[in-house]
């Protein structure tokens, strides 16, 4: 009761973060936070398996057994790209599990451009500095954290908690959350997954401006047009031209927008961002909503570059490659094409989208093979469970800032589970500055009172998620 006493107290008095003390427990996440940070996870010189299994020592010493713990290598050539799987087994049995996911390894940092030893974790004016403090190590550490004070409560929440940290996401040659979705699902199986993508933005006073949850991300898929043509000598030339022909098709390209596709979330997201915009661009939001075929509503709307992504695949030309020699006519030509798929979209239905807007049947097309071929699988629903607790709890943890459904147009490991089914969603709760905080930059920074606070609010919204 003392306890309780001089933390309710500690937090209502208005002292800087950075000279408030801190509670037993906030030092005890700081102490697991600062393991995970200056365990080097970089894919050139870290090992992700030393990551995983400081975790798992600090999760067995919270009470987890061998049986709850599981640690697996990477693959053959790559075998410090592994990770864990931990699982704090619910009380009712009928329950679908919840699954925690962070990955474990970070971008590159090279000390001599830092202006602090990037794997050291260092307190300086109020921010924690380090490689991966952000980026996706306060998410690694505060839900190893959770899982442990889930399990010294005593009382197994009713549903079951599984915790995957992994490695991979920064592009890393082996994906340990792919491996888990194609070799053991049943380790992870769960109705939904936590995980990165979300967050919130600050000004550049670190006033908190918004929250955002994300539910669901665009899909990476990059095509091949060609042209051929019998060439010949350059002093003569011909009306066909394979250059002429693939530079004509790709300005059809551009200058024909795929059309507006609209989901719950980016549905609820441009319904909140009417309620902030001017007068003019607010009506024509209204009016797209209402009516996605909209043309003048939508040329409006779209004129806002990370608005018109959202609204729709983007497939944009980005490298050319043509000819052979400065004296001849073109052999061939090869523009590469990445696309953006709108989540569901599948790379055939794009693929004949593509060939319909280029309008020249002599421009082959063919999608670009990747060791991760993308699935049509849908966005995750905002679900009055999943979505709905989590603004419930932010009005009490962040009283008053808006809390916004957004669709990333890029991608993280949510990917991979979506495509599985498992529905994953971007966790709101911190305040990304303007400057980005240095993730997969330099310099990389987190606020200590943001993380703290960020903690906070994600325990109590995996213990509401874990009771229903
Ligand atoms: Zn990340």
């Amino acid at each position: 009761m003392r306890h309780l006493i001089a933390g309710l107290l500690a937090a209502s008095l208005a002292i800087p973060a950075a000279a408030q003390a801190l509670r037993p427990d906030q030092q005890a996440f700081r102490a697991l936070y600062k393991e995970l940070v200056e365990t080097n996870t970089s894919v050139s010189t870290g090992s992700c398996n030393l990551a995983a299994e400081r975790m798992a020592a600090r999760l067995k010493a919270a009470g987890y057994t061998d049986a709850d713990i599981r640690l697996f290598p990477g693959s053959i050539e790559r075998p410090q790209d592994g990770g864990l799987v931990a699982v704090l087994k619910g009380s009712d049995p009928k329950a679908r599990a919840i699954l925690l996911l962070s990955h474990l390894d970070v971008v590159e940092a090279k000390r001599a451009d830092w202006e602090r030893d990037p794997f050291t974790f260092i307190e300086e004016g109020g921010f924690f500095y380090g490689r991966g403090v952000s980026d996706d190590k306060a998410h690694g550490a505060i839900f190893t954290d959770a899982m442990i004070r889930l399990k010294q409560a005593g009382k197994p929440p009713k549903r079951t908690i599984k915790l995957a940290l992994t490695c991979g996401e920064e592009g890393g040659p082996f994906n340990s959350a792919k491996w888990l979705v194609d070799n053991h699902r049943d380790w992870i199986e769960a109705e939904f997954a936590l995980n990165e993508g979300g967050s919130g933005k600050a000004d550049a006073t670190g006033k908190p401006i918004s929250l955002a949850f994300q539910a669901g991300e665009k899909v990476y898929q990059d095509f091949t047009l060609e042209t051929r043509n019998p060439g010949g000598h350059s002093s003569r030339p011909r009306p066909d031209n394979a250059i002429y022909e693939l530079a004509a098709g790709l300005v059809r390209l551009s200058r024909n927008d795929f059309p507006v596709i609209l989901s719950d979330t980016t549905r609820a997201y441009f319904a909140e961002m009417a309620k902030i915009a001017d007068a003019g661009t607010a009506q024509a939001i209204t009016a797209l909503l209402a009516n996605p075929a909209d043309a003048h509503a939508e040329s409006i709307v779209s004129r806002d570059p990370g608005w018109h992504s959202t609204l729709r695949t983007t497939c944009v030309a980005t490298m050319l490659d043509a000819g052979h020699a400065r004296n001849a006519l073109p052999q061939r030509a090869q523009a590469n094409v990445n696309c953006r798929m709108f989540p569901g979209e599948s790379v055939e239905k794009v693929r004949g989208q593509i060939v319909e807007r280029l309008g020249d049947p002599s421009i082959s097309v063919t999608a670009r093979a990747s060791e991760n071929p993308p699935t049509a699988a849908p966005p995750p629903p905002l679900s009055p469970l999943v979505y709905g607790t989590a603004v419930t709890l932010a009005a009490k943890h962040f009283p008053g800032i808006p809390i916004i459904p957004t669709m990333s147009t890029g991608a993280t490991d949510g990917r991979y589970l979506n495509a599985a089914g498992i529905a994953t969603y971007g966790m709101p709760g911190r305040f990304g500055m303007p400057d980005g905080n240095g993730v997969h930059g330099l310099n990389e920074r987190i606020s200590v009172a943001g993380v703290m606070k960020e903690r906070d609010y994600l325990f109590d919204l995996i213990n509401a998620y874990a009771s229903k």
